[in-house]
């Protein structure tokens, strides 16, 4: 099923999210990671894509796989900046001959060494290109984006993040699914931002469940996410301690969902990384509120 069909519900629904395995060893870990989630039914499940494009076939096998043996609907991410349109056209055949309904279109982070590169000469240097390359494929995908509550780090500013924001949206783009956050105020002056601006598609907030120390460094590095007081006096008491970090973790975790939902966002992405027991815990957590 489409996504921007499955959006429409008005009671919470979460998704969930996997990584394909970087090698062919890994790839039965991954296997039965995405089963035990994919049996917690959530709403739809997305499969992230290798940036340099190394991993991409295993996003479309899990995808599938997602979609035929589990009966879950499935989103296949799919990059765009280190590849050639040749390429990429292959790529959304293969989609499309894969019965893949919902695609995640996305530029990819710049390859390391290529930040100063002469941009001109690349095929796709944004991801409204991917967009309507995928818009005018001549297949009826359901399109989502990314946007950035805290601003893309290579933006100069909000506006203009917002500005390219929307002509993407205005590409074709379905729905948008937000990068992590860990303060809901962010997100609330976010949506207030970019309705203003014109942008009306269904937003997915994206949360991370921090479940130990040494993510919250990759998770700022990555993201340039702000840690509000209370989630860092959180990993100064727990840090240490895995076990208590992992639940301190999917409690905050927890919280921000419910406070989104009593804001009345309907819709919410987790972040749970091949991880099953994360995913369960948070869905258990909410399981009145969720009916399940
Ligand atoms: P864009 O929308 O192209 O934006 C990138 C930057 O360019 C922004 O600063 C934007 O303001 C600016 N910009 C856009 N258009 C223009 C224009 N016309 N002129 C000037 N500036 C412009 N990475 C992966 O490798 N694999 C994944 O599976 C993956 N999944 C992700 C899922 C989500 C929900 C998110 C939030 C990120 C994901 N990423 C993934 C990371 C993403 O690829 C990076 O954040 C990347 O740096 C930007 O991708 P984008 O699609 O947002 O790019």
């Amino acid at each position: 099923m489409k996504i921007s069909e499955l959006l429409k519900k008005d009671t919470l629904s979460l998704s969930f999210e996997v990584f394909p395995p970087k090698t062919e060893y890994a790839f039965e870990s991954v296997k039965h990671a995405t089963e035990e989630i994919a049996k917690l039914k959530p709403l739809f499940m997305s499969v992230t894509y290798g940036a340099g494009g190394g991993t991409s076939q295993y996003t479309l096998d899990i995808a599938k796989n997602i979609k035929e043996r589990y009966g879950v609907p499935s989103l296949a991410h799919l990059t765009c900046v280190s590849s050639t349109k040749e390429t990429v056209r292959g790529k959304i055949t293969d989609m499309k001959d894969a019965g893949i309904l919902n695609v995640m279109a996305l530029r990819g982070d710049i390859p390391a060494g290529m930040e100063n590169a002469d941009r001109s000469k690349w095929d796709y240097r944004y991801a409204i290109q991917l967009v309507k390359d995928i818009k005018h494929s001549g297949a009826d995908f359901c399109i989502g984006g990314a946007c950035y509550p805290e601003i893309h780090p290579e933006s100069p500013d909000q506006k203009s993040d917002i500005k390219y924001l929307k002509e993407k949206v205005d590409a074709g783009c379905e729905f948008l699914t937000t990068q992590m956050f860990f303060d809901n105020n962010l997100l609330y002056n976010f949506l207030y931002k970019i309705r203003e601006a014109g942008i009306t598609v269904p937003v997915i907030p994206g949360i991370m469940p921090i479940t130990n120390a040494k993510q919250v460094e990759r998770a700022v590095s990555l993201s340039g996410s702000f840690m509000p007081q209370r989630f860092k006096s959180l990993v100064d008491k727990f840090g240490h301690d895995p076990s208590a970090m992992k639940q301190a973790g999917i409690a905050y975790a927890t919280d921000q969902i419910i406070d989104l939902y009593a804001n009345g966002i309907t819709n919410v992405h987790v972040y749970s990384m091949n991880n099953p027991d994360v995913a369960a815990k948070i869905q258990n957590n909410l399981s009145d509120i969720l009916g399940k």
